[in-house]
């Protein structure tokens, strides 16, 4: 079995529709799981849903109306006005309303996956009744039947053997088309699996399924040496290894979801990144032990850094004990490191404030510790890296802090000036 997996860019509008029919045509459909995640930057939209119905009830109508409104236009875009799909996808926004009425817990994560999945179930709803429109058979599957987590809203673990237990109730035969990125706890509840996570889902069932191969369908070639959005003249990676591909998605590259390649790594399942518009190129190809190539340097990059130096007040050494109450510290305001250098009197992380905790944390470290730092600063990592290729990162800004591995050159870099 093949998985396929489209991302939101992909499916942004009702081109984006018609042409995954295009690419399952060219593809053909035998033996294809198909994985959709939220339409465009819808994700983004209901994030703003979560926001007004827990802070601002004034602006809630006003954010669910503009989702409607953006499905709308794709429905009649792509379907006749009697198609059933305008009551499934009404029936959907009955549901999330009639969760917002009702429901009376207001804790943040949970309320965010109750209501975030609905870009997915529009979706894929939208998807699987086009294919059909278009005559390729296909089966909607609610993909919360199948992956079952812990109830840790927003970043939920899989429970490994009750999934893998779900998938046995799959027909191998049969299309699916199924949603990215959502999942069910053991109440019935929806869970999220982190933003961006549908690559994830993919790795999940290819893992499950034993596939024979992922293909992850982007609006770029594939993996490139670079994000095409921060670098010009980026180039396109034919094929890497599981291992650097993890290293690159682990230092940021959101081409790949982090958690995917784990899963495919251990039964040896490739990954292909494909071009949804170019489909004669054949992309990249993520596998086992293989070489890099073309040879040559990687670079990530991550915006919104936090720089923190802390030191001892009473100038002693940076010890065990200090790192011990500081990591405890991160680890409680779910802080997340992407660098760390010591040495003796001072201790610098690299962080990313992603629930915006970084007061709190300052607030209770500064009685102990002198603590100074650079909001907004940017991460660049280098793989395989070369002279050249540091100085054209030097180039753009103050240098903060530089750490060199065999393979990995960080540096910080506060691009303001
Ligand atoms: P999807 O909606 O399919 O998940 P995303 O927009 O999340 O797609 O990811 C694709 C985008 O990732 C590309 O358009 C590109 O701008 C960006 N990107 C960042 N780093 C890389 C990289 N190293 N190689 C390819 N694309 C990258
Ligand atoms: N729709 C989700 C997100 O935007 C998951 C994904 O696209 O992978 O984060
Ligand atoms: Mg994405």
């Amino acid at each position: 079995m093949k998985i396929f997996k489209f991302g939101g860019a992909s499916i942004k509008n009702a081109v984006g529709v018609k042409n995954l029919v295009r690419v399952l045509n060219f593809e053909g459909t035998k033996n294809t799981f198909v994985i959709v995640s939220a339409m465009g930057k819808m994700t983004n939209a209901f994030e703003k849903v979560v926001y007004y119905y827990l802070n601002d009830t004034s602006e809630l109508k006003n954010s669910i109306n503009q989702i409607q409104l953006f499905h709308q236009d794709i429905l009649s875009e792509l379907f006749e006005s009697e198609h059933l799909i305008h009551n499934q996808v009404t029936q959907l926004f009955g549901q999330l309303q009639g969760f917002l009425i009702q429901n009376k817990n207001k804790e943040y994560s949970y309320v965010y996956d109750q209501v975030v999945c609905y870009g997915e179930l529009l979706a894929t709803k939208i998807v699987s009744e086009f294919l059909k429109d278009s005559g390729i058979k296909n089966n909607w599957l609610d993909v919360r039947e199948i992956i079952k987590t812990d109830s840790n809203f927003r970043n939920a673990s899989v429970n490994w053997e009750e999934t893998q237990l779900n998938t046995q109730k799959l027909n191998q035969q049969e299309l699916y088309i199924t949603q990215g990125f959502i999942s069910q706890d053991a109440k019935g509840n929806t869970t999220t699996l982190g933003r961006e996570g549908s690559d994830f889902t993919a790795g999940i069932l290819a893992y499950c399924l034993e596939a024979e191969s992922v293909t992850i369908w982007k609006d770029v070639d594939g993996v490139l040496n670079a994000d095409p959005r921060v670098f010009q003249d980026t180039i396109l990676l034919q094929q890497i290894s599981y291992q650097e591909a993890i290293e690159m998605a682990f230092y940021g590259a959101s081409v790949i979801h982090p958690k995917t390649i784990k899963p495919l790594e251990n039964k040896r399942i490739p990954l292909y990144v494909r071009s949804f518009l170019n489909l004669e190129n054949t992309g990249t190809k993520v596998s086992k032990g293989a070489q890099l190539v073309p040879k040559t340097s990687c670079f990530i990059v991550k915006k919104n850094q936090i720089l923190v130096s802390i030191s001892a007040k009473d100038f002693s050494f940076m010890v065990e004990r200090n790192l011990s109450s500081i990591f405890e510290l991160l680890h409680q305001y779910k802080i997340k490191v992407n660098l760390i250098q010591n040495s003796a009197i001072s201790f610098s992380v690299c962080i990313e404030d992603n629930y915006s905790n970084f007061t709190h944390f300052y607030k209770e470290l500064n009685p102990s510790f002198n603590v100074k730092y650079n909001e907004n600063v940017t991460m660049f990592t280098i793989r395989h890296f070369n002279s050249e290729s540091i100085k054209k990162i030097e180039k753009k800004g103050i240098l903060l802090l530089q750490q060199t591995s065999r393979e990995t050159v960080q540096l910080v870099i506060d691009e303001k000036n």
